[in-house]
Order: C-alpha cells, then structure tokens, then sequence
C-alpha cells in the first residue's frame, strides 16, 4: 500500500474519532450544564454586588441614625433651656423658635431619608432573595444533570477512545512528515484530504487545472494541493 493509500484509511478512522470526540463535547446535556453554571455564576456575582449595596445602606442608616440622635438631643436640650430660663425679649423668642422649627425640619428630612432607604434596603432583600432562590434551582438542576451525564460518560469516551486507537493503528507506518503536512492541513480544513473525481477535488468539487491534473495522476509520491481549498488530492 503506498502513503497516501495509507494516510487515506488513517484519515477515515481519525475523522470518525474525531466526530465521537465532538459528540461529547457538544452533547446538549454538557451544553445545558456549561448554561446552568454560566448562569449560576452570574447569579452569584448579582448576590454579591447586592451584598455590597446591603452593606452601604446599613452604613447610611447607621450614620442617619446618629445624626437623628443629636438633633434630637438638640431639640430637647433647646426646650430644656426654654423652661429653665424663659426669654423675655420677642426677638429672643423669635430667634428660639426659629432654632426650634429648623431643628424639626432637619429631623423631618433625616425621618424621610430613613424611611426611603429602609424601603431600598427592602427592595434589596427582595432581590437578593429571588436571586438565592434561581441560584439554588440552578445548582440543583445542575447537579442533576451531572448526574445525568457522569452515567452516559464513560460509554461515550470509552466508545471514543476505542475508535482513536484504531485511528492510531492506521497512523503506524506512515511517513512523520506526511503526518505533519496531513495535520498541518487539517487545522485550516477538514477533512485534509479530497480525492479526484471526474477531474475535480472532491473536498470543494472545483475543476482542476489541467497542470495540476497532470501531477496528480503522474507523480505518484508528489503531494499535490487543491489550489482552491488547501487539501492534499489524492488519486486513488
Ligand atoms: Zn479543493
């Protein structure tokens, strides 16, 4: 058998291998399982940021609730010197209950800060809720899955690996170089090798040159390429 008769029936088991091969990559279980954990992912990086605004929030709180604290120590402490010593002027009195009255509205606004950022910090826990709640449905599906897929696995890589031993049985005696140039081809085209028929490559079925024609059928060790597709043509 010559090399390239040769490197044919190796292309034949190895392109069948590789067809196995992608057959479990693309499987559309493993394909749902790189989803399902895609989007955990992201589920769980949308819990942290909202872990983080959480943690703003309470800080905002905290820091109202201070300012709330003094003002209204202020507050009683202006109506505690009211009582204790009473103004007599009408521009001192004037003057207390303007103090008084922005006092109040300082509180009021603090109050309505308050309440708006309880409702956000409500909203928040909503949230993060339904998020933990999908990132728990997707994990269990997941699991599930796996499950799935860890049982049918070992048949299909075993089935895999069984057809790229034979692949690699043909591969015995054929020239490295030949191998080289066949896998240097087989990374820009698949399958690296086409055949002639009826003047044309059969990979892209474009007509031959008839120079090119000539070489293949002569030279019989040449490695003729498709000046159309890149792949070595064979005759055969
Ligand atoms: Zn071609």
């Amino acid at each position: 058998m010559d090399q390239l008769t040769m490197l044919w029936e190796y292309q034949v088991e190895d392109i069948k291998a590789d067809n196995l091969a992608q057959e479990i990559r693309r499987s559309p279980l493993r394909q749902k399982m790189e989803k399902d954990r895609d989007l955990f992912m992201e589920r769980q990086k949308q819990y942290k940021q909202i872990e983080e605004q959480v943690a703003v929030l309470i800080d905002r709180k905290d820091a109202i609730r201070d300012a709330l604290n003094r003002c209204e120590e202020q507050l009683s402490s202006l109506q505690a010197r009211f009582e204790q010593n009473p103004p007599e002027e009408l521009e001192a009195v004037r003057s207390f209950m303007a103090e008084v009255s922005k006092c109040r509205e300082t509180i009021v606004g603090y109050e309505q800060e308050m309440k708006r950022l309880t409702q956000e910090a409500n909203t928040n826990d909503q949230r993060g809720n339904s998020i933990r709640t999908e990132a728990a449905r997707l994990r269990s599906e997941f699991e599930s899955l796996k499950a799935q897929y860890d049982k049918e696995m070992p048949a299909k890589k075993a089935a895999q690996e069984a057809q790229r031993a034979v692949a690699d049985k043909k591969a015995e005696g054929i020239d490295a170089d030949l191998m080289a140039h066949y896998k240097r081809i087989k990374k820009q085209i698949v399958p690296p090798l086409s055949r002639l028929v009826n003047g044309q490559c059969s990979g892209c079925n474009t007509s031959l040159p008839s120079a090119v024609l000539h070489r293949v059928r002569n030279a019989s060790d040449e490695i003729v390429e498709c000046e159309s597709c890149g792949r070595m043509i064979i005759r055969m």
